[in-house]
């Protein structure tokens, strides 16, 4: 019989990657341990994410600036907040970042996928994944598609990261694929920083990112084969401690979690509000 095909997002094997007992407290464990409460990065992602994406829906005469109001209005998610005090001062900050940023586009470019999946099988994964944004541009020998991916974290992003992210990879690898076009381009969109953090792939460096992912899945298929022929879960999917621990959702159900800086669900948003600090214990996460 063939081997079956692993079926992943690029957060299933990211999760797996930062950290073996996250992915089985994610993916595994049913019930799975209980999380702790929202966060309100994860919220306000998530709201600047809809509204960009609703922005995209409307007709070509309505993308405009005094748009974004009504529509952060509409996808605003409430959780995490610290008070209506904090929550307000965030969705101010969240619109200035979408007014500058709506500002840098051309309400005529048509992006050729928002938030759009794209899907590819190799011979170990079955990939599949939500790009934030396709878009087409004119390249030397016709179009090319470019990966966009929106930040709102507070930390700058640089090349380094665009270059590294196995997930636009993995997005470039299967839009190239979907749509029979080439995607070698990545980009980071900072919302925040108003910065395009971008990395132009080679058909080397893409297979070489398929290549980790394709181990990372194979990692997690041994560790649960090794759990189903009798070894500890704890041993087969270790704990990997570090500064993630304090903004992970499981780390109070975690025996490394009682180590971890404990932070606020508004924490994030918090510093993001704030002048910068670099001595105040890590990067928050980005959205
Ligand atoms: S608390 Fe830390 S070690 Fe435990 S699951 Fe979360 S990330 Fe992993």
């Amino acid at each position: 019989m063939p081997e079956r095909l692993f079926v992943c997002t690029p957060s299933k094997l990211g999760a797996y990657t930062d950290c073996p007992r996250r992915y089985r407290y994610s993916y595994i464990d049913r019930p799975a341990p209980p999380k702790g409460p929202p966060w309100a990065h994860n919220s306000l992602g998530a709201s600047v994410h809809t509204t960009l994406r609703n922005w995209y829906a409307l007709p070509l005469d309505r993308r405009r600036p005094e748009a974004l109001p009504t529509l952060l209005k509409g996808t605003w998610v409430r959780e995490g907040y610290r008070d209506e005090e904090q929550e307000r001062a965030v969705f101010r900050r969240a619109l200035e970042w979408l007014e500058s940023y709506v500002e840098t586009l051309d309400p005529a470019d048509e992006p050729l996928g928002v938030e759009r999946v794209v899907a590819v099988k190799t011979a170990v994964l079955a990939f599949n994944g939500r790009a934030d944004r396709i878009d087409s541009r004119p390249g030397p020998d016709g179009p090319e598609l470019v990966i966009v991916d929106y930040k709102t974290g507070r930390t700058g992003l640089d090349s380094d990261d665009a270059r590294g992210s196995q997930a636009l990879a993995l997005y470039a690898y299967a839009a190239e694929r979907v749509f029979r076009k080439p995607c070698r381009r990545v980009e980071l969109h900072h919302l925040p920083s108003r910065t395009v953090a971008g990395h132009d792939h080679t058909v080397e460096s893409l297979a070489r990112q398929l290549a980790r992912a394709e181990d990372t899945a194979r990692d997690i298929v041994a560790a649960e084969r090794a759990v189903a022929d009798g070894t500890d879960p704890d041993e087969a999917f270790p704990v990997s401690p570090g500064i993630r621990c304090g903004w992970c959702d499981y780390r109070r159900s975690c025996p490394a979690g009682a180590d971890a800086t404990d932070r606020e669900p508004w924490s994030a948003v918090e510093r993001a509000l704030a002048p910068a600090d670099p001595g105040d214990g890590g990067p928050a996460p980005t959205a």
